[in-house]
């Protein structure tokens, strides 16, 4: 038997799943407290604000790419010029 045979992974915690469930579950949304149900362990909003929520994080990656974007041309032009 080789020595790389023994691991120690059956004495890590085991990770709750974040898999879908069969069953649905009743949450309540974060953002507008309304009830929904949902399949998914980790859904904290109902599909309404989750779509809200989906375009204002998209607008603001946007945002933070159009400010790197624009701070790299501003340190070349910087660096350009002098
Ligand atoms: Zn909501």
């Amino acid at each position: 038997m080789n020595q790389c045979d023994f691991h120690y992974s059956h004495l890590l915690p085991k990770k709750p799943g974040i898999l879908p469930l069969d069953e649905n579950l009743v949450r309540q949304c974060r953002r507008c407290g309304t009830t929904f149900t949902t399949k998914s362990r980790i859904r904290k909003r109902c599909d309404a604000c989750q779509q809200v929520v989906a375009v204002q994080k998209q607008k603001e990656a946007n945002e933070r790419l159009r400010a790197r974007r624009a701070a790299r041309r501003a340190l070349e032009l910087g660096l350009r010029t002098n």
